[in-house]
Order: structure tokens, then sequence, then C-alpha cells
């Protein structure tokens, strides 16, 4: 009897299995012949006929260093992979992208054979993607310009049309987005091989759309604002968020030690199940919003001066801050003997900070957790901002695919001149390799554009 159930539970996993697979696949924009093709720093374009044609020079800077790029896919299963490679020469047809000023360009491509299984792979320079039609660097701007600059997508048409003779239809940046979106964050940055902090900073926003009520989740590493975690969700209880946690936690291979968020509980709780042993810490902006709020209503009520209001704000304001342990926040809230703080209104928030004390002080015990959730709360006003912009996502499918995507593109794009790192992305703070190339390059090079079933 055991044997029977054990096969067709067998049979029913299996099955599941290959579902699985085949929804994937028949999702995916892209075939998976991109297995087959392996790529190379190489960003100039000018130089790199030479380059190719340069057979020694092509071996030792890039046939016989392919290992250092940690590709492994296309192999067949009793490969070795010793690494070693022959070349046999150019694939029959050349490439031929769409380049900036719309000139189609003939990029002849070199192949190579893997000595152990005899495999031939494609070799492209990275400013080639897998299996697009458009140079790299074009659908660079384009996805930076709709995701990160709030440019819409007519505008994003108008302006190809002048660079580079326009795309056939909308269907191909919205191809272009889907790509970007295809990998969940958290996947993307693991197969860079950076790893987080281990600390981050969680919040939910709230997003009005008509008729709907629906949420942005994010989780940010503060140390190096990279966004491990995005998902669009339609509510805010604790069985929804343990699954949308649960996305990201399958996907890293680093042990997640604290987290700082508001005190909504279904999330601590939801955080708690799912990081095992976590610190949380309170976000003190939140109190401090909360508390603030109380005392405009208190004023209302009692028409106290503004002076005796800011008074009021200051005392609390000094408790939160310097109290470095539980204890301490206990003993200085009750040193608080103004007659004020008794009044019903004040009362409540003094109870929720005496209630929550162990979360207000972590910041002060552990290093890595932050006194705020400014960075997750910045990234969150972008996604709003674009989800004004659009007004509404009617489909949840595509509404994940742009949030994840959004959360990838500044990953991986540096920040503008005067901001606060300038010039350097996220993931080049988490010292990720970038090879010295432009940014949707050094996405390229880490097989981010590499959409096979296995690689899920
Ligand atoms: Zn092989």
């Amino acid at each position: 009897m055991i044997s029977v159930e054990l096969e067709k539970w067998l049979y029913k996993v299996f099955e599941q299995h290959w579902s699985i697979l085949n929804e994937i696949r028949d999702r995916l924009p892209v075939s998976s012949r991109g297995e087959k093709s392996y790529i190379f720093p190489w960003t100039d374009r000018l130089t790199y006929p030479d380059f190719v044609n340069d057979r020694k020079r092509f071996k030792a800077e890039v046939v016989e260093r392919l290992f250092e790029y940690s590709h492994a896919t296309g192999h067949k299963s009793s490969c070795k992979r010793s690494g070693k490679y022959k070349m046999i020469g150019f694939r029959g047809t050349p490439r031929k992208p769409v380049t900036v000023g719309g000139k189609q360009e003939i990029i002849p491509i070199r192949m190579v054979q893997c000595i152990d299984c005899g495999e031939k792979f494609s070799l492209l320079p990275s400013f080639l993607p897998r299996e697009k039609h458009f140079s790299i660097d074009i659908i660079g701007i384009v996805v930076q310009g709709i995701m990160l600059f709030s440019q819409s997508i007519n505008a994003v048409l108008e302006n190809l049309k002048i660079s580079c003779q326009g795309v056939k239809s909308r269907q191909t940046i919205f191809n272009w987005l889907r790509w970007m979106g295809t990998l969940h964050p958290a996947a993307a940055l693991v197969r860079a091989g950076v790893t987080g902090s281990g600390y981050l900073q969680e919040d939910e926003g709230f997003e009005k759309e008509p008729g709907l009520r629906t949420y942005t989740v994010a989780m940010v590493d503060p140390r190096n604002l990279l966004v491990w975690h995005i998902d669009y969700i339609d509510h805010v209880d604790e069985a929804t968020l343990c699954q949308s946690f649960e996305k990201f936690v399958e996907r890293i291979n680093f042990k997640i030690i604290g987290v700082t968020k508001d005190k909504w509980k279904a999330s601590t709780d939801a955080l708690k199940t799912v990081f095992h042993r976590l610190w949380i810490g309170f976000c003190h902006r939140h109190c401090l919003t909360k508390f603030h709020d109380a005392l405009s209503k208190y004023q209302k009520e009692t028409k106290c001066s503004s002076e005796e209001v800011s008074r009021l704000y200051g005392k609390f304001k000094k408790v939160l801050e310097t109290s470095a342990s539980q204890v301490i926040l206990e003993v200085k809230l009750r040193s608080l003997n103004d007659n004020a703080f008794r009044h019903p209104l004040l009362q409540q928030r003094l109870n929720e900070l005496k209630e929550n004390a162990v979360h207000y002080v972590t910041n002060k015990i552990r290093n890595g957790i932050t006194k705020t959730t400014s960075i997750v709360d910045n990234f969150l006003k972008i996604v709003k901002r674009k989800l004004r912009q659009v007004e509404s996502f009617r489909d949840k499918e595509s509404a994940g695919i742009l949030f994840r995507g959004m959360a990838n593109v500044r990953n991986f794009v540096p920040f503008l001149s005067g901001a606060k790192n300038a010039h350097k992305s996220p993931f080049m703070l988490a010292q990720g390799e970038t090879y010295d190339l432009p940014w949707i390059q050094v996405m390229n090079m880490h097989n981010f554009f590499l959409f096979t079933p296995n690689a899920f």
C-alpha cells in the first residue's frame, strides 16, 4: 500500500514539475537557444571587426578565459566541463543588429566547440543581446527612460523614430519591458554574484486604483541600495505577505539577519515566519509622524500653544532617539510626567512606544538595522509615480513584470551626477563585477538575459 501511494505521489509531483516548466516556456518571449551563446566583455563596436579577425588575440583574450565568466549552460549532461574549447571559425549567418543612428551593422560571430562534449557555442560581444534585433544600448536607453525617468511609451516611440528609424510597433517595446522584468531581482543579483549585507528595509505602498485596492511590497538593502524584492499584491495580510516573501527567500543564498520596517503587525509576523531568528527594528520616522499627528489633534482639542506642542514633540523624540535599550526606554517614558502625556491621544502613542520598545531600540543594538525606512520609501515613491502615470494595471501579471523590471533597472543603472552616490549603481556599491562595461552590458555579461527553463 505504501509503495502504491508513493508511486502516485511521485507521479503527481512529476506532473506538477513539468507543467511549471511548460508554463515558463510558454510565457517567455525568447527561445532557449540563448544557452548556446556565451557573452564576453567587449563594448567598442568600431574595434570589434579587427579584434574578431585576429585569431590569436581572440583566443588569448576570450576563448582561454571563458571559464572566468561562469558560463555552464548548454553542455551535454555527460560533459566533464573542463572549460576547454577549440575555435571552429565563424557562424554562417552573422548578426545584423540595428544600432544608434538606425544603421544595420554586420557583426561576424565566432564559434567554439567544447573539447569534452562537442557542443558548439556562439561567442557574442557584450554589446549584442542574445536574441534581439536591436543593439543592446538602444534597449538600455529605452527601458531606463520608461522605468526610471517616467517617460511614456509614446514618447519613446517618437524618439526611436528619430534615432533609429523607429521600431515596428509598441509590441517591440512591451517585449523589451517584459524582458527586463522576467527575472526576479534576487535571482538576477544572485546570478551576478553579489550578496546582500543581510539587513533590509521593508515597506508596503498602498496603490489607489479605480475600484481597486492594491499594494506594492519592496525590500531594499540599506548598505548598497540594492532592491532585493518587489511584488504587487492584493492584500497586506500575513498569508499574502508570507507568500510574497517566500518568492524572495527561495532565490537568495545568504542569510537575512535583520529588517527595519513600520509597525504593521501582519508584515512583522510574516517576516518572522519566513526568516528565522530575525532582528526587527521599527522605523523612527513612522513613529514620529504618528506622534506629530496626535499632537495636532491634541492642540485642536485643548487649544494649547504651538510652543507647548513643539516642547512635547521634542521630549518624545529625545526618548525615542536616545534610548539604548528596552529598559532605558521604559524608564525614560516613565519620567515623562507632564500632564499632557496623560491625555488619551498622547497616552496612546506613549503606550505604543512602550509596547514595541524592543523594536524601537534594535537600531542601537544591531549595527545593520537602520533607524528609518527612508531608502525603501524612496524607491516606493518612484513606483507610485509610475503607477499614477499609467493610471492602472488591471493585469496583475504585467504589473508584476513592470515592477520587477523597475527593480532590476534600479539595481544596475548608475545614479545621476549630483546624487550622493553619483555614477555608481547599487550593483557597483555591492562590489559587483562590471568589467568596465555600460550598465545593460553588465547585465548581459551576467546572463541576465538568458531565459532557459532551468534558469528558474
Ligand atoms: Zn561540454
